[in-house]
């Protein structure tokens, strides 16, 4: 795990075919139908996972490093993140409000957060969210990981789920919190935040469960798509209509995924010095 505490920049087999179709795409803009809402409208070209959350991974010349595990592939610099048209300026405003609060939670004023210690780690307890903002900000992101056809979010398919979750962020309704809920992971190496990962999100199953795990900026987000209601210990770690959530601290090293990709790259001599 050398490689990953020393602040080498790690990404991942990520598609980069698309971010070559990205970069010689115009900024036209032409009618088509919104993801969300379903109307003709001339649809804005955004990003799945918002800019901002990619914030933490550009190097100080402002390129965000990706790494891909294709041995055919050589290390490659993109500023831009993966964009997609798929929301009428409409819907791109509603779930830019979340965006925004989001944005403030993390990298803006915040909230009080307070590290709490337990015989099976640290946790960070943080309090006073709005939690309607910060659920659908959640929802919206998992949802247009589904709708998506950028195939860096292929692993990602709501089935059923999607049409229900898009009808609550057209109707700005968090629903039921214990449904869908996003389980938040800090990773560190060597004491400090891990800021310079990105994974491709994948479907994991856990306990019976499936989940989709996001990766950026140095947090993990898993997200349990499930009828079933998770165990009440659980169920204390994720965001409450009340605003309270848990991020739970995980050194990199312990992270199974993350410490099989950092080896697969060494032996494949694909991490940078
Ligand atoms: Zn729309």
């Amino acid at each position: 795990m050398d490689n990953l505490s020393t602040g080498t920049f790690i990404a991942v087999s990520i598609i980069l075919t698309e971010m070559k179709s990205e970069e010689s795409s115009t900024n036209l803009t032409y009618k088509a139908r919104c993801a969300l809402c379903n109307q003709l409208g001339e649809l804005r070209k955004s990003h799945i996972i918002p800019e901002f959350m990619f914030k933490p991974m550009y190097d100080q010349k402002h390129r965000f490093i990706v790494l891909s595990t294709d041995k055919k592939e050589p290390n490659k610099f993109n500023q831009k993140g993966l964009r997609e048209r798929l929301l009428c300026p409409d819907c791109e405003t509603r779930l830019s409000k979340w965006e925004t609060y989001t944005r403030d939670l993390f990298y803006g004023a915040g909230v009080p957060v307070t590290p709490i210690d337990t015989p099976s780690g640290r946790f960070l307890l943080m309090e006073g969210i709005d939690g309607t903002k910060f659920r659908l900000f959640q929802l919206s992101i998992l949802w247009r990981a589904s709708v998506s056809k950028l195939s860096f979010y292929k692993n990602v398919d709501l089935g059923p789920f999607e049409k229900q979750i898009g009808d609550q962020l057209l109707a700005s309704d968090p629903g039921d919190f214990d449904f869908v809920p996003c389980l938040l992971f800090a990773l560190i190496a060597d004491g400090k935040p891990m800021d310079n990962f990105i994974h491709i999100p994948e479907k994991v199953r856990w306990s019976e469960m499936i989940g989709y795990r996001f990766v950026f900026g140095s947090q993990i987000w898993y997200y349990v798509v499930s009828k079933r209601k998770l165990p009440p210990y659980v169920r204390e770690f994720y965001l409450s209509p009340e605003g309270s959530c848990r991020i739970l601290i995980k050194d990199a090293a312990d992270v199974s995924f993350v410490r099989e990709f950092a080896i697969d790259l060494k032996e494949m001599g694909k991490l940078p010095d």
